[in-house]
């Protein structure tokens, strides 16, 4: 059976080996652009410009359930291996996990930064693994919420130039999974169980983007693509030095411990690349260990201060 939506209000099934049409599924209200079809093959769950996802019978077109999204618009959906439960990725950034049964919401992952623009569940149903405009990976676990792991697709630094999409394959049995992002490249990664080691993030004294400001691209090179301010942008340094949570992304200040040895290697002068001047050891300073006021987790600091990595006002 192959089931296709046609980005009206329509659902086209055919028969896989005879490539008859079996049906078409109208009149479900949602104009439907994406549909995920559960394990046991009985259900779809689709999701359009409805805003909201609909459950329908295959290949009858009975309405099942609708989980009711609240307006919230869902770029992605992806069902549980048990097919008990639908993982909606949304563009405010969260994760709703719907029981099926019941159409409710079951519990919300927070963390992205930006909309999330493709989610995944591992073959065991134990973790889902989200992208987003952020271009960051994470790894969760489905039975409290929580994050497990974090890849960076890129150098936080140039976050702020990457807000497109990204999306995934699904995890094969042995945790190979792969990530495409929207600057041309392909991740080859491999989920282990080793627990998260202490992330490390770096302090920034940013510059501030005014909403609505419009950046050309002027071509890239292999690690900076290189960007030129458009028109009528107005930009400022934020003077307060912060940094990107690695946990859940909401930008904090560090404790002044770490600010005070981030002084102390003098990384704040000159405008040279600081990391290369340091001694290998300035990255062990006890100052150095932090949490985020947000999330109460662990980050580990580096010994010096990036300026002018930008981020959008918002
Ligand atoms: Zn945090």
């Amino acid at each position: 059976m192959i089931v296709a939506c046609d980005g009206e209000h329509n659902l086209h099934v055919w028969d896989f080996v005879t490539g008859r049409r079996l049906r078409e599924i109208s009149g479900n209200r949602l104009s439907n652009t994406w549909l995920e079809i559960s394990p046991d093959q009985t259900v779809a769950a689709t999701i359009g410009e409805g805003r909201g996802i609909c459950v329908i019978g295959l290949p009858t077109g009975r309405r099942v359930a609708h989980l009711d999204t609240g307006g919230g618009e869902v770029l992605n959906i992806v069902w549980t291996p048990d097919g008990q439960r639908v993982l909606s990725a949304c563009a405010d950034g969260e994760i709703d996990v719907w029981d099926i049964r019941s159409g409710t919401c079951e519990s919300t992952i927070s963390g992205h930064e930006g909309a999330v623009t493709d989610i995944r569940v591992s073959c065991d149903g134990k973790l889902a693994i989200s992208v987003g405009e952020d271009q960051i990976l994470r790894v969760w676990d489905l039975r409290d919420g929580s994050l497990l792991a974090s890849y960076f697709t890129y150098s936080p630094r140039y976050k702020w130039m990457f807000r497109r999409e990204a999306h995934l394959t699904n995890p094969r049995a042995d945790g190979r999974v792969v990530l495409g992002t929207s600057d041309g490249h392909l991740h080859f990664l491999r989920l282990s169980g080793s627990p998260m080691a202490t992330p490390l993030a770096t302090a920034e004294r940013p510059w501030r983007v005014a909403a609505g400001a419009i950046f050309e691209e002027r071509g890239s090179t292999l690690d900076a693509p290189c960007f030129e301010v458009g028109e009528a942008i107005p930009g400022n340094y934020d003077e307060r030095v912060t940094a990107v949570c690695p946990w859940c992304a909401v930008r904090f200040e560090p404790r002044i411990s770490v600010l005070e040895c981030v002084y102390a290697t003098g990384a704040l002068d000159g405008g040279l690349a600081p990391s290369l001047q340091l001694p290998i050891d300035a990255w062990d300073d006890p100052r150095l260990t932090d949490e985020c006021c947000h999330c109460r987790r662990p980050v580990q600091f580096n010994p010096f201060v990036v300026d002018g990595s930008a981020y959008w006002d918002r």
